[in-house]
């Protein structure tokens, strides 16, 4: 979709509002370093973060560093997540991008996205999540399943690829606007604008949102 100047309007009146209704929204994954924020989001893939949150509240505590993570007795660690789902998955992943972080970075969760994608199961969103979140660096936007449909319904994007939506919504956002509004946007899907029954009537966005597919 091209970044006319009548679309830039559009995205900031947006940004304008979601700023006004969701001032403090945040990450709502527990973390206290990158290498959390970067194991919890894994493990967010198809789970709620509540729970999320109560798996890593223990696992942190056990596997306090990559190296623990990489010398893991893979079935145990497989148990430790059980409870978030696709778990063989998810241990496999962790365990794979704590090797080659161990072996090639340092033991340091790194700061560039070409190094983050090239860890193993690793996306642009949960590099973009790690980059934003937990280093501060404007990388680009978290295209999760609640960003896609909400800039799809509000004209933003008419793509379905997450790649193709998060080049449309940086060129219609400043980088300084990409890792709060990504917040305020994951807020906003899991209060007002879900996925089966939109709240249109109770949306601080109604009068500008054209309520694409809704
Ligand atoms: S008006 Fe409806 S479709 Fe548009 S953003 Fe709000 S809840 Fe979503």
């Amino acid at each position: 979709m091209p970044s006319t100047a009548a679309a830039k309007r559009h995205a900031a009146r947006i940004a304008r509002l979601l700023a006004e209704h969701y001032p403090h929204a945040s990450c709502s994954l527990d973390f206290q370093s990158p290498l959390e924020l970067l194991v919890a989001t894994i493990l967010s893939a198809q789970c709620t973060d509540q729970r999320v949150n109560r798996v890593t509240k223990t696992l942190f505590r056990k596997y306090p560093t990559a190296a623990h993570y990489a010398r893991a007795d893979l079935p145990q660690l497989e148990r430790d997540i059980q409870s978030t789902g696709f778990f063989r998955n998810k241990a496999k992943s962790i365990q794979g991008c704590c090797i080659a972080i161990l072996e090639q970075y340092g033991g340091q969760v790194p700061k560039e996205m070409e190094k983050l994608v090239g860890l193993p199961g690793i996306g642009r969103k949960t590099a973009n999540v790690v980059l934003g979140t937990a280093y501060g660096i404007p990388s680009g936007m978290v295209v999760d399943t609640h960003v896609a449909r909400i800039a799809r319904r509000l004209g933003l994007t008419a793509e379905k690829d997450p790649e193709k939506i998060e080049r449309d919504l940086m060129s219609l956002f400043a980088a300084k606007e990409w890792v709060v509004l990504s917040h305020r946007l994951i807020h906003h899907g899991r209060a007002i604008c879900t996925a089966r029954k939109p709240k249109c009537n109770e949306c601080p966005l109604e009068s500008l949102c054209p309520r694409i597919g809704v």
